[in-house]
C-alpha cells in the first residue's frame, strides 16, 4: 500500500498517509484537503540499491534451485 508525503498548503503541517485509490487524504491538524503531495515512500526506497548479499542462490529470491527455478524469476 503507497504512502505519501503531504504538506497542508493551509496550516504547513507535513504528514504521511496512507492512500488508497478512493480515498482523499486529509490534514491531521485542520482536516483540510489542500494538500501538496510531496514524494511516495516506496518511490524513494526503489531508487537505492538492494543489498544482494542477503539474497540466496538465486539472486533475487534465494529459490534454492538456482536462477530461474522459481516462479518469480
Ligand atoms: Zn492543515
Amino acid at each position: 500500500m503507497p504512502i505519501f508525503e503531504y504538506r497542508c498548503d493551509d496550516c504547513g503541517r507535513e504528514f504521511e498517509a496512507l492512500v488508497r485509490r478512493s480515498t482523499v487524504p486529509q490534514c491531521p491538524a485542520c482536516a483540510s484537503t489542500h494538500l501538496d503531495k510531496k514524494l511516495s515512500t516506496f518511490a524513494t526506497a526503489g531508487s537505492q540499491p538492494e543489498p544482494m548479499a542477503a539474497m540466496g542462490p538465486c539472486g533475487s529470491c534465494g529459490h534454492p534451485d538456482g536462477p530461474g527455478a522459481c516462479a518469480l524469476h
